[in-house]
């Protein structure tokens, strides 16, 4: 495993509050000096997207409201007010690197439900193919208590397994995992290397959270485990420093969790192993040799359907002598996916009256029995 992000292709930087805002409000001169670090990892030809705390932080001083726990109504206006100053921050300070941010806020529903879960996915997919920086934060100002993540670590491990990032840097105001908190336990051992989140490691982490500020170390492990079961490296680092990520590619003290798997194998694996198919898709000898030279499933090559499946859903793909020949998570609710079969994908808008995707199922959403496929 490499340790430093320059060996990563899709990077997911998630930012603490205390990291942007202070006393005095936006930490201006940080955030250029992280946006320096972006663009060197745009010009090397990385992807990144950021996933940015600080719009509670942010409200609350220009609203003037007091110190301590803010009522949930207070924090929802207080991230209205603060997430326009930090949207237009980052908007700013990018386009003086020439790079574009792109804003996206997210629920938890939009995260956890899949069909939600693929429309944000594809966003912010889109947004890096058009070379644009997406600005994520949770949509603080509707979501409560009931429905919100409420912490970024994890919201920031879920938006980069959504976006299969192969890296997730937490940039957090400690410098990685202790076996036990540093400021009160002098033998405390900093841990360079987790392989693996073992009842052990949760419970130091559980000791350390405890003594911290909100999010703490629980949060972070807890998105270690989100990100390593879906093949995503992940490493914690002190933003404190001006130019964080370049201090971390310089090879400063991090904390890392090495994922053991692609991001795609991972996905694949949980479309095969975790998901009860709920229809099934014949295909015709055409498309079953295009899926098995690796491509995505147009509607063209489909000669029929079965089952009432929802987009997003997984279904079974089945050859024409009726075998089982792999599974995917299909693009279409039923009732459309049956208006298109064996129809040319440009004829798609025509059909539904509105622009849809060329793909009945994408190849990184498809999975071949392993007779048929050396990939998977
Ligand atoms: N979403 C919150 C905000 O932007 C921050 C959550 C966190 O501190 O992790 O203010």
């Amino acid at each position: 495993m490499s340790r430093r992000p320059s060996d990563y292709q899709r990077i997911c930087v998630k930012i603490g509050s205390a990291l942007l805002v202070d006393e005095n409000g936006l930490r201006r001169e940080w955030l250029q000096s992280l946006c320096d670090d972006l663009k060197m990892l745009t010009d090397a030809g990385k992807e990144v997207i950021v996933v940015s705390s600080g719009s509670i932080a942010l409200g609350r001083r220009v609203l003037g409201l007091p110190k301590g726990l803010l009522k949930l109504e207070q924090a929802q206006a207080a991230a209205a007010v603060g997430q326009i100053a930090l949207a237009q921050a980052y908007s700013e300070i990018l386009r003086e690197r020439d790079l574009s941010a792109g804003q996206i806020l997210l629920t938890l529903q939009d995260t956890e439900e899949r069909r939600r879960y693929l429309n944000a996915r594809e966003t912010i997919g889109t947004l890096l193919k058009l070379k644009a920086v997406p600005i994520i934060n949770e949509n603080d100002s509707v979501a409560t208590n009931e429905i919100r993540y409420g912490d970024n670590d994890r919201l920031g491990a879920r938006v980069a397994t959504m976006a299969s990032a192969d890296l997730l840097v937490l940039l957090s105001d400690i410098d990685g995992l202790y076996t036990a908190p540093p400021q009160q336990n002098p033998d405390a051992v900093f841990l360079p290397e987790v392989p693996q989140i073992t009842p052990k490691i949760e419970a130091m982490a559980g000791s350390a959270g405890s003594a911290m500020a909100s999010g703490g170390m629980k949060t972070k492990i807890d998105a270690g485990k989100i990100a390593q079961a879906a093949g995503t490296t992940m490493a914690i680092c002190s933003g404190k420093v001006m130019n964080p990520l370049q201090a971390l590619e310089n090879g400063t003290r991090s904390t890392w969790f090495p994922a053991q798997d692609s991001p795609t194998k991972a996905r694949k694996r949980w479309i095969s192993g975790h998901l009860k198919p709920t229809g099934v898709v014949h295909l015709d000898n055409g498309a079953l040799k295009a899926v098995r030279a690796g491509k995505s499933l147009l509607p063209a090559g489909i000669t029929a359907t079965e089952g009432a499946f929802r987009r997003g859903d997984a279904v079974q793909l089945q050859d024409t002598q009726g075998n089982d020949v792999g599974r995917g998570l299909i693009t279409y609710d039923f009732g459309e996916a049956a208006l298109l079969i064996g129809r040319n994908s440009t004829e798609i808008e025509a059909i539904l009256g509105h622009p849809g995707r060329a793909e009945m199922i994408h190849r990184d959403d498809l999975v071949l029995t392993p007779d048929c496929s050396s990939d998977s």
